[in-house]
């Protein structure tokens, strides 16, 4: 039976952790599972005014339970772990802008989110109260400001070049950080952790539970009442199959783990996985073709640490669903301390994320050949980037060299890291994707999937999709707005 009003949360990431922490907010009885059985990873991470001196976070690994069928260097980026990939993550937090959510419309009604920035904005908010950011909290082109608690801006002589992008409609400011205070020592390797900022102190409230090295493998349907009642998982702990009653799911497994995890949930309403009624599960994958790269300017000008957000051209005089972000920092380690003490220099890193137009040749499925370490099929990735999407963010190298140059610049391009492959970003999302209509999605606007009502996707899986922007904190804010609107629910039933 479904305990009554109890809601079962599927992963410890920044998705699981804020649709937890909301629904309890609002009264709602939680038991988060965790696949990860170990105790919380350390790492360190030393901060010393406003500048990240030295970070240590715990080792990153491939799941072995995928294939990848697409392009043979696709990277599966997987932490199975308390909080989940924010174990390694760098903090980067913008908002989208609103023109993200509807501009790919102008390509196909399929890509237009049912959702609005509008609808996001208070959610948006209160998950950076809680982070909290370190930024300019000013709006520029295509970036909205959010709330901000330590307050940053870019050095004073690189204005040149936020006046140089201004001509072309771009904003030049510092990048929005989850960095939290100047200065800080700690034993993790983020100052944001999605365990230790949101799940630990939840511990303490008798209506929440965690259920650490419980690996979700199935939900149960309920023919009878027409609704998801339970979770098989498999309990690392004692190694036996286990199950737990539930009134709703909500799944945050990351986006590859809750394509996994419904396509596993088969019944006779749904043989082909749970949500995939219209056989759109897993399919959408995006993820964000990045680039590494360093320049040299003819003159030194301050170190950029934190660094700094260039941001993507004006959406009327760009191509549908086709954008590149510039991140500018410091190209060395040596670089980021002489930072600290305010000298210049020449060199640039440089952190190019580009877009990819979703599409349903891209898709996460259960494997043909192979299997997982429980015996179910593991998931095949088929991702590969376009020539389109490729050359999208080849050309945006010369666009920031050209841009430099009208500041005053003269800048040549050094050595370029190649990463133009997917997954090296984990960034992945669109598996379990948002629409207004279940013949474009498999979930609705508030995260619910067609057909299954009381199960929600709130991880990237939903996303519709992808800007050009770093997906968490839009994946907690999303989070947090379908688990109050479920809290809601339960308690008006
Ligand atoms: C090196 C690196 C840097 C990054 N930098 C940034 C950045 O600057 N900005 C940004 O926005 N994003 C960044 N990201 C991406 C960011 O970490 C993810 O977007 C974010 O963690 C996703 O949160 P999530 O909760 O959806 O998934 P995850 O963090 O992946 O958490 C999923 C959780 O679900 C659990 N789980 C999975 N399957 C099951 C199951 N079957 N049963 C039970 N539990 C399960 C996992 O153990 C995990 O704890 C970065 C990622 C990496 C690797």
């Amino acid at each position: 039976m479904p305990d009554e009003r109890q809601v079962v949360v599927i992963g410890s990431g920044p998705a699981g952790a804020t649709a937890a922490r909301e629904l309890l907010q609002n009264g709602i009885r939680v038991t988060m599972l965790e696949s990860g059985s170990g105790g919380f990873q350390s790492g360190l991470l030393v901060r010393l005014g406003g500048k990240n001196l030295f970070r240590r976070t715990p080792p990153l690994q491939e799941e072995a339970g995928h294939s990848v069928s697409g392009d043979p260097r696709t990277l599966c980026y997987v932490k199975h772990a308390l909080g989940g990939l924010s174990n390694n993550w760098t903090g980067a937090v913008p908002r989208f802008a609103p023109e993200d959510f509807t501009e790919g419309e102008r390509l196909h009604e399929r890509f237009r989110w049912p959702i609005t920035y509008t609808e996001l904005a208070p959610y948006y908010e209160k998950i950076e109260r809680s982070l909290p950011i370190t930024a300019d909290a000013r709006d520029v082109p295509q970036m909205p400001g959010g709330h901000v608690r330590y307050r940053n801006s870019i050095p004073e002589d690189w204005q040149a070049v936020e006046r140089a992008a201004n001509k072309h409609g771009q904003g030049f400011t510092t990048y929005p950080l989850a960095d939290g205070p100047a200065n800080l020592i700690v034993r993790r390797g983020t100052a944001f952790n999605s365990y230790t900022g949101i799940v630990r102190p939840l511990l303490r409230l008798p209506d929440f539970r965690l259920q650490t090295g419980a690996h979700a493998l199935q939900l149960e349907w309920s023919a009878t009442t027409g609704q998801v009642d339970g979770v098989i998982y498999f309990n690392r702990h004692t190694g036996s199959m286990d199950r737990i009653g539930a009134s709703a799911v909500v799944v945050a497994c990351g986006p590859l783990g809750s394509a996994k995890l419904l396509h596993n949930s088969v019944s006779g309403d749904f043989p082909h996985g749970l949500g995939n009624s219209q056989g759109l599960l897993g399919r959408f994958l995006h993820d964000h073709p990045r680039e590494w790269w360093s320049f040299q300017m003819d003159r030194p000008l301050q170190f950029l640490a934190p660094s700094a957000y260039l941001t993507r051209l004006p959406y009327a005089s760009s191509p549908p669903l086709m954008a590149t972000s510039w991140t500018l920092g410091t190209a060395s380690v040596g670089d980021r301390v002489r930072s600290r003490f305010g000298l210049r220099g020449t060199a640039v890193g440089v952190q190019m994320i580009g877009t990819m137009i979703p599409s349903e040749a891209c898709v996460a499925q259960p494997s043909t050949t192979s299997k997982d370490e429980f015996g179910l099929p593991a998931l095949d990735v088929c991702i590969r980037y376009s020539d389109a999407e490729v050359d999208n963010v080849v050309r945006a190298r010369q666009h920031l060299l050209n841009l430099m140059d009208e500041a005053g610049y003269r800048a040549t391009i050094g050595e370029v890291v190649p990463t133009l492959f997917p997954g090296t970003i984990a960034h992945y999302g669109g598996t379990a994707r948002m629409h207004a209509k279940p013949e474009y999605g498999v979930v609705d606007a508030w995260n619910r999937v067609y057909g299954a009502p009381n199960v929600l996707v709130c991880d990237a899986a939903c996303f519709t999709t992808a800007a050009e922007k770093n997906p968490t904190l839009t994946v907690m804010a999303i989070a947090a707005r379908a688990a109050a609107r479920l809290a809601h629910d339960l308690k008006h039933a």
